[in-house]
């Protein structure tokens, strides 16, 4: 067969913003072939009844009770069998933590090459995205079927007019031991204040500019009144001040919220690569030289012990008492 097979991750019934992104490529690479999901675990029926608005013609769902927690090994195998039995032209996943995880496996495990985070595929050329975004590289794809990821805010998750409801089938893959030996034992909450940074709206950062943890208290106050998440760069993370979980960049959390603010904050490409997705950046820094500026829409050029209250101040004036 031709067409596309697409992993969709989703919580329940809900499903990832970042998978129906990559839905579109999904869609561009299938150029009017079926697009077929593979949905794991708890939910999946219902969040495939979803994916027809998003070009899906039928859905699988993989049930087990066994993959109830996360197991990327599990994941691939569920992935592998479809793959075997369709024979896809390609198979695509978002390019988040997940997708690029159970992507590598099904690579090894059928000695296929993978190209992560795509924005373009045309015939067996991709164009990637590397070095934390600072990159775009043209590749050849030599392997069939092409193995995919999509790269996270890079496109809309668009829909499709007029589209039917998929046709949903359940399977059960034949699970070994070995794969699900790992998998998700425990969940921590990321949530600062009800708010958790990838899905923030905005996002109240800070770096070394705010000179220890309990300089975080003036970031946390604006945040509360913004209805924000706090995000803080690696020199934060380093210095034991902030949790990894609150690092945004390369090797942190890749955001995209209406609003970033950027408190004493020097604009290092790695931090850029995680807040590049914003649609606006306010930078506070006292030095008019920092790199942030370049990527900056606004600027507020003092000491952010003074400008950061003061929009609080102001925030809460406006609000009224
Ligand atoms: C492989 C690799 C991966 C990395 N991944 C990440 C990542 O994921 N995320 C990340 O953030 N970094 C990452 N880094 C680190 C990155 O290169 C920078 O070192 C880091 O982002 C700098 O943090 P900063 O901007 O807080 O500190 P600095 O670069 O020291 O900047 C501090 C800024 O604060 C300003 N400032 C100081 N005092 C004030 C004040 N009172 N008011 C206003 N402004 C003030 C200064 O003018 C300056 O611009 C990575 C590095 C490597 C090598």
């Amino acid at each position: 067969m031709t067409g596309v097979l697409i992993l969709v991750e989703h919580e329940g019934a809900g499903v990832d913003e970042l998978s129906l992104q990559a839905l579109t490529l999904a869609r561009d690479v299938a150029g009017g072939d079926p697009v077929i999901a593979l949905l794991v675990g708890e939910g999946g029926r219902d969040a495939a009844a979803l994916l027809g608005a998003y070009g899906v013609s039928s859905a699988y769902v993989a049930e087990d009770d066994r993959l109830a927690a996360y197991a990327p090994g599990a994941w691939a195998q569920c992935a592998i069998e479809l793959m075997e039995s369709l024979e896809p032209g390609a198979v695509v996943a978002a390019g988040s933590n997940r997708g690029n995880e159970v992507m590598s496996h099904v690579a090894a495990r059928r000695d296929l090459p993978f190209a992560a985070n795509c924005t373009h595929v045309d015939g067996d050329t991709v164009t990637r995205v590397r070095w934390g975004g600072t990159l775009l590289e043209e590749a050849r794809v030599h392997g069939t079927p092409a193995l995919l990821s999509v790269a996270p805010h890079m496109m809309a998750a668009a829909t499709v007019n007029g589209a039917d409801a998929p046709a949903i089938e359940a399977f059960t893959p034949a699970l070994s031991d070995a794969e699900l030996a790992v998998r998700v034992s425990e969940h921590v909450s990321t949530v600062t204040a009800g708010v958790s940074l990838a899905d923030a709206k905005v996002v109240v950062s800070g770096g070394r500019g705010v000179g220890s943890a309990e300089g975080f208290a003036i970031l946390e106050e604006l945040a509360g009144l913004l209805g924000a998440a706090v995000g803080c760069s690696r020199v934060v993370t380093s210095s034991g001040w902030r949790p990894h979980t609150d690092q945004v960049g390369q090797t942190g959390t890749k955001i995209s919220p209406d609003l970033y603010i950027a408190c004493g904050i020097s604009g290092a490409t790695q931090h850029i690569a995680g807040c590049k997705g914003a649609k606006k950046i306010l930078a506070i820094n006292s030095d008019a030289e920092a790199p942030i500026l370049s990527s900056a829409d606004y600027a507020v050029i003092g000491d952010l012990t003074e400008i950061v209250p003061a929009i609080t101040a102001e925030l809460r004036k406006a609000r009224g008492p």
